[in-house]
Order: C-alpha cells, then sequence, then structure tokens
C-alpha cells in the first residue's frame, strides 16, 4: 500500500503519525514544501511579542523523528500536479530543481491554508508581510527591530493578538478592519466592545469600519490610505483570513465555493482514493448541521488523525465541530462557541440568547472577578447553539463545557440542572452555567 501525504504541519503530521503505527507495512510519503514540520502558528505572536524565547518549542515534531517511524520525507519538495486518473504525482525539489514523479493508493491531502491577499494596489511593497508559517514569523521580527509604527490590517483573533504584542514591545499599533468592530466572527459586541475600550484606552489606534484602499511608498511601506485617511507607517501585517489550498484538486472533488474540500463523516472526498483534512477542507458544523469553512488547529489535528484511522475502510465517525475558540487579550480572558447573535444573523439563522453577569466566586472571598456568559439557543427546539464568555478570571473552560452541550444537542433547559461542582474557591454554589439555564426559562 502506497501512502502519499501532501503538506505536513497539524492535520499531516497528525495523520502520518497514526498511520505509521497503524499500518507498519504501508509506504508513506510525506512532501511537505517547507524545511519544518508542526509549526505551531497559535504560538506567532507571543514569538514575535518576545513571550516565547526558544523558537524551537513551537514545534512538536520534526522531519527526522516522523523518519524515524519509517515514513520518507520529501521535504522542500512542492507538489504541482495530482493525477486523479491514474494516481500519481509530480513536485518539484525546491532546492535542486529536479521534478519527481510518483504514485498513491491513497492519497491524504492536507495542504493547508493561505492568509487572503486582496489585490490592493501597493501590497507587493517590502515590509507588507503575512503572518502564517515560521519563515514569516522570523520575517515579522527581523522588520519589526527597525519599525516605529506598525500597522495590522485584519481584526480578527490572529490581527488583535499581533496588536498585543506590538503594543506590548513599544511600538505605535494601528488596527484596521472594514467591519466596525474586532473579533465580530467570535463574540457579540457587548463583548468586543470592552476590548475595544481597552485597547483605546492603551493607545491603540483603531480604524473600524474603514477600508485598506492602497499602500503607499518607495521599496518599503511608508502610508496605509484607507477611505477615511491616510497613516504613516513602517510596518504592515496582513491578517484578512484565510483560503484553503486546494488548487490541486480543484475540478477533481466536490468543494465548497471557496474551495475547501468536502469530506465525508470518514475524511473521505468525493475521490474514494483521496482524503483530505485539516485547514484545506470544510468541516461539519453542528450548529447549523451543514458544511462550514473554519480554519483551527484543533480541527485540523482531529481531522488529520481521523483520516490516518479511516484509510482502509471506515471505522470512527467525525462528531463535527463548533468552531470553539479561546483568546487571552492583555487582562482579559475570552471564549466562544458556535453561533453568536451576529453569525447567527448572518447565516439567517435564529436565536434567542441569555446573558449573565456575577461574580465568579463569592464575593467573601478575597478576590471575585465579574464574569460575563451569553448562552445562544433555538428558540424553537430549546437546544444550546452557541455560548461566549468574558473575564478577567480565566473561566474559558466553560465554553468547552457549552461546547460539548451543543454538540450533544442539550437544551437550554437542561443546562440549568447540570451537576456541577461548587467550592468558593473556584465558583458559587449555582455556577454560572446552571444560571444561564434558569435565567433562560424564566
Ligand atoms: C498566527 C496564527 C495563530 C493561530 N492560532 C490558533 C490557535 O490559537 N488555535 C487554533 O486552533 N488554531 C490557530 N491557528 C490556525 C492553525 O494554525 C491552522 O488551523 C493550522 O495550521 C491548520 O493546519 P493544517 O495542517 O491543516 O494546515 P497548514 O498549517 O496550512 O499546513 C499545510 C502544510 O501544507 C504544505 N503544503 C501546502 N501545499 C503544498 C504543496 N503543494 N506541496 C507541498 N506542501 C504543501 C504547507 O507548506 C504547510 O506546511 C492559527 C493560525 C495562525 C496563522
Amino acid at each position: 500500500m502506497k501512502i502519499a501525504v501532501i503538506g505536513s504541519t497539524h492535520a499531516g503530521t497528525a495523520a502520518v503519525t497514526n498511520m505509521a503505527h497503524l499500518y507498519p507495512e504501508a509506504d508513506i510519503t510525506v512532501y511537505e514544501r517547507n524545511d519544518n514540520v508542526s509549526f505551531l502558528s497559535c504560538g506567532l505572536a507571543l514569538y514575535v511579542g518576545g513571550v516565547v524565547d526558544d523558537p524551537q518549542g513551537l514545534f512538536y515534531s520534526s522531519p527526522e523523528q516522523l523518519r524515524q517511524l519509517g515514513i520518507s520525507m520529501r521535504m522542500q519538495h512542492d507538489v504541482k500536479d495530482i493525477d486523479t486518473i491514474n494516481q500519481r504525482i509530480e513536485a518539484v525539489n525546491l532546492v535542486t530543481g529536479e521534478f519527481v514523479t510518483d504514485y498513491y493508493d491513497k492519497l491524504v491531502m492536507t495542504t493547508g491554508s493561505w492568509p487572503v491577499t486582496p489585490p490592493i494596489e501597493g501590497i507587493d511593497l517590502d515590509n507588507v508581510l503575512l503572518a502564517k508559517n515560521y519563515n514569516q514569523a522570523n520575517t515579522i521580527i527581523e522588520k519589526a527591530e527597525h519599525a516605529d509604527h506598525v500597522t495590522v490590517v485584519g481584526a480578527g483573533y490572529i490581527g488583535v493578538e499581533l496588536v498585543e504584542a506590538f503594543e506590548k514591545s513599544g511600538k505605535r499599533v494601528t488596527l484596521i478592519d472594514g467591519v466596525d468592530r474586532i473579533l465580530n466572527r467570535y463574540l457579540d459586541a457587548e463583548f468586543t466592545n470592552q476590548i475595544e475600550e481597552d485597547f483605546r484606552h492603551r493607545g491603540i489606534d483603531l480604524r473600524l469600519g474603514e477600508t485598506v484602499e492602497k499602500f503607499e511608498g518607495k521599496g518599503s511601506v511608508q502610508a496605509v490610505v484607507t477611505n477615511k485617511g491616510r497613516i504613516d507607517t513602517d510596518l504592515v501585517i496582513m491578517c484578512v483570513g484565510f483560503r484553503p489550498n486546494t488548487n490541486l484538486l480543484r475540478g477533481k472533488v466536490d468543494m465548497l465555493d471557496n474551495g475547501a474540500i468536502k469530506v465525508n463523516e470518514y475524511m473521505q472526498t468525493s475521490d474514494p482514493a483521496i482524503f483530505a483534512a485539516g485547514d484545506c477542507c470544510a468541516v461539519k458544523y453542528n450548529p447549523t448541521g451543514g458544511h462550514a469553512y473554519i480554519p483551527l488547529a484543533t480541527n485540523a489535528v482531529r481531522m488529520g488523525t481521523l483520516a490516518a484511522r479511516n484509510l482502509m475502510g471506515p471505522v470512527l465517525k467525525n462528531v463535527g465541530t463548533q468552531g470553539t475558540s479561546g483568546l487571552h487579550i492583555y487582562d482579559l480572558n475570552m471564549a466562544s462557541t458556535g453561533l453568536t447573535e451576529t453569525s447567527a444573523r448572518l447565516l439567517g439563522v435564529h436565536v434567542k440568547s441569555i446573558t449573565i453577569n456575577e461574580k465568579h466566586r463569592p464575593e467573601f472571598m478575597p478576590t471575585a472577578e465579574n464574569v460575563q456568559l451569553k448562552v445562544s439557543y433555538d428558540p424553537e427546539s430549546r437546544k444550546i447553539v452557541g455560548a461566549q464568555v468574558l473575564s478577567k478570571v480565566d473561566v474559558t473552560q466553560s465554553i468547552n463545557t457549552l461546547s460539548v452541550c451543543t454538540q450533544s444537542g442539550m437544551t437550554v433547559d437542561e443546562l440549568g440542572f447540570v451537576d456541577f461542582f461548587f467550592q468558593p474557591h473556584f465558583n458559587q454554589p449555582w455556577n454560572f452555567l446552571n444560571k444561564a439555564g434558569l435565567a433562560a426559562a424564566q
């Protein structure tokens, strides 16, 4: 059995480490265009901000480790073509320029995603950078050394994390987004308002509801021109989203309109010989029951593992995702799962929500911090479809609990009476999750 895997970051590394154990007789070959595997982009902002000083900690595997499992690692090999009829692939060795061809019985596509680069005038100027892989992280660090003012374009979680990193490093920072608030895909306005206020308080120049029209400069970027003004800057980081890297299979397997590969519950594409996992795929999104594009490392490692387990026959189904994510910005901890009111509205889904504001533990304790929790549910079935939390104390694990509730189809009324422990160090006699359930019933 000849298995070819294209891409070895999270989905690919999870797939091949599992396959090496499950199918010791198989001949597994990995094609990876980078010179490293398993880079944790989630540590990129911490690395840029100097919190992570040893970048080796950002890798949990290496080509050598994977070779020791018996895998053929073709590093710095860029796959150029996949002939799905004859089950052949063609790649170029990026070091020697030599072309290699190979065949497969099974192909695992883990080519991930790439940052979106809109066709903005001047985007090719020096110092307009992307933030995805290890080499880009190093370029950002090198260029930021000489930058006084940094502009981050895109106020999703990556943009927001970078803003914090640059501000803490003493840079003047501008954050631009075409939407009128930050983190709009993860949290509703009553949550993001607080983070925006914190940003403004720290001197961060927020340009929301403002779109970039061009970058100006001679060789290197010197200014960003938006529909509302001009900002002098030394460095721009583009964080406006990701698109799936799937051109190699375009027209050959079923995809969403954005190019994300559709897989079944066993990670199989519409071509039975081809499996796919991670950012190159659409995921099964439980709150709506449909396909969605949610590029997260959590989805990637799970899907890579499932692709490996199901490669020789369907054994383990994907339970789907709620797109659960968490964030720590300055003193605030926040997390969300499933639908927010904003995302529900955009999808045309009607939801009701309940919001709880209370102290995380009894006020007789030396400290007690505010917790803001919002739980959204289907008004008809009363099933929980999403939740958001924000606090100075870390209660983000409660969103993992609500992720399970959403996945399992629990109603908001059942949530009111779930057995949660009480101990004054940690919480109140009525856990705030119970309270949300109880309040929804009133
Ligand atoms: C700054 C940042 C912070 C993030 N933080 C978080 C977080 O906190 N939590 C979270 O869950 N997720 C986070 N993510 C998202 C997460 O990093 C991605 O979801 C994850 O990397 C997806 O893994 P993947 O293996 O599917 O794809 P990718 O990481 O995109 O890897 C795909 C691999 O395929 C290779 N490849 C592509 N095409 C070819 C080809 N033709 N030939 C050979 N090789 C090819 C690429 O070189 C790459 O190594 C973050 C992402 C970024 C950029």
